[in-house]
């Protein structure tokens, strides 16, 4: 008499690394509240102080979302699951292609009420028309681009028609990563060592250079007929409608939240599909978000999670070939919205556990109340993504905390192991970050361990704590400082700065 409740990668550190637990319950209330009483620490998580569901972290009953049933009161059945879905912004970093769909007859927004309720749905059966930039029935195929072309040529889905929309339409990738037709790239970024165990687009050679010529040599040698357009800048309010608006579908392979907001509004000020797809670890998204056809992205996520909560690709890691599988999903959508082929994944959010290798899908309603996409938009031009994300207090109050806390160089730091000061070194990050790199005379006590384990640590002696750059450091800093410590020192730059200013022969990640 139990239902299962699924926990995503972001959360499964607090659930023992679990992907579900089972637990008995009648509603969804008791069952999150039976759940954060047996993993106190994920508490915080769902909950807000007082005691309210935090709003950034959605919670669906099979494939409903419960803020369509009766929220927390939502009753469950044995069998039924639960699944906990939060935000996660990691880019995948690939795409084009096109078609859509036109909304279900009877498709509507569901109201509240039935647990289960049947029929009222949002999504789409059926591929909207897309509106091209350029007329497609002008393009004509070269005897060349009728070989290259010949597999797709003889699929009905696609024939004549559509390989000449293949090659009308104009896709706006952001975040260099994908192929196309003409296609648009917008980054500022250059290429890093760690980028290439994912980013296929560019190799050993590139690094050192910008992502956008690397990407562009790639994708011209793969198909020498793609027009590629480069949009070297980082996209902001200021410039993304001008930059959006030349093109027909936008492909969102962003990395950040602030940019995920700013794509979708843009995107609904503008009347242009995005196709949405985000990664974290062993967990990937996809969804279409059209707000003419179906929900946007802030009907799913009203609010951003507060800064820090939720980590990004360069905190928490991702699997090499995650941006490839989501991003080939990102493609495969683009491509069906320009052949106007098959069911789009509008008003459907996929969700892809790569280490289950499980595919689950739930349903995504419009908000009548979006402030963007509802009956009564509030958001009629684009805004300040950053404040509205929080990221300017967030710095503030990093700055403060850290500010609070002594910091120290690396080089002063070097001085005062060399003279043998009798210091105690605290590392703060986590077990398989040690493993990578880290220094012999230093103590590893991951920061969120740090609590349970001052006891053990003597108020009286000088303490120096570090993480891989500082961030993390400084809290646990302002943790020992809060608990009574009074010579605590925080390492400025953390390993990684180490490494690079001192020892060489650390390996930096
Ligand atoms: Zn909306």
């Amino acid at each position: 008499m139990s239902v299962r409740v699924f926990v995503p990668t972001p959360l499964r550190p607090y659930v023992n690394g679990q992907d579900h637990v089972e637990l008995p319950a009648r509603t969804v209330g008791e069952a999150l509240s039976a759940l954060v009483a047996q993993y106190e620490k994920l508490r915080p998580h769902l909950f807000a102080e007082d005691g309210q569901l935090r709003s950034f972290v959605n919670v669906y009953v099979n494939d409903e979302d419960i803020r369509y049933l009766k929220r927390e009161e939502t009753t469950v059945r044995p069998g039924d699951s639960i699944s906990i879905i939060p935000s996660i912004a990691g880019g995948a970093a690939g795409g084009s292609g096109g078609s859509g769909g036109g909304l279900h007859p009877g498709g509507s927004v569901g109201a509240p009420g039935s647990a289960h309720p049947e029929g009222a749905t949002a999504t789409l059966d059926i591929a909207p028309s897309l509106r091209f930039a350029r007329n497609w029935e002008e393009v004509t195929l070269s005897p060349e681009e009728i070989r290259r072309y010949s597999r797709h040529l003889i699929m009905p889905e696609v024939g004549m028609e559509g390989q000449k929309k293949l090659k009308a339409a104009r896709v706006l990738l952001l975040g260099a990563g994908g192929l196309g037709s003409p296609l648009g790239l917008v980054d500022f970024d250059v290429v890093e060592f760690s980028n290439l165990q994912r980013q296929i687009l560019h190799g050993t050679k590139d690094v050192g250079r910008g992502k956008l010529e690397s990407a562009r040599e790639r994708i011209l040698d793969v198909n020498p007929g793609v027009e590629v357009e480069l949009h070297g800048a980082r996209l902001t309010s200021a410039n993304a409608l001008e930059i959006l608006r030349d093109y027909d579908i936008i492909v969102d392979g962003t990395d950040n939240f602030p940019t995920r907001y700013l794509v979708n509004d843009a995107c609904i000020l503008l009347g242009k599909p995005n196709v949405y797809g985000s990664i974290f670890r062993f967990e990937g998204q996809a969804s279409v978000f059209y707000a003419a056809e179906g929900p946007c992205y802030r009907c799913l996520y009203p609010e951003p999670p507060p800064p820090g909560l939720v980590p990004s690709c360069a905190e928490g890691g991702v699997l090499g070939v995650l941006p490839g599988l989501i991003g080939a999903i990102q493609t495969n959508e683009t491509i069906k919205l320009i052949l106007g082929q098959g069911r789009p994944l509008i008003g459907r959010l996929l969700l892809v556990d790569a280490l289950k290798m499980r595919f689950r899908e739930v349903r995504l309603r419009k908000d009548p109340a979006c402030p963007v996409c509802g009956e009564r938009p509030t958001i009629r031009e684009l805004i300040d993504y950053e404040a509205f994300c929080g990221l300017p207090q967030a710095e503030e109050q990093a700055r403060a905390e850290a500010g609070a806390v002594p910091e120290i160089d690396v080089h002063e730091f070097r001085r005062w192991v060399d003279e043998g000061r009798p210091i105690r070194v605290i590392d703060v990050r986590e077990p398989y970050e040690w493993d990578i790199a880290h220094l012999d005379f230093a103590r590893l006590i991951p920061l969120g361990q740090l609590p349970e384990h001052l006891r053990e640590l003597d108020s009286a002696q000088e303490y120096v704590v570090h993480c891989r750059t500082g961030g993390r450091s400084a809290k646990a800093a302002a943790l020992l400082r809060d608990a009574g410590f009074r010579k605590v020192w925080n390492l400025r730059g953390g390993i990684k700065a180490w490494a690079e200013e001192i020892d060489p022969s650390l390996p930096t990640y």
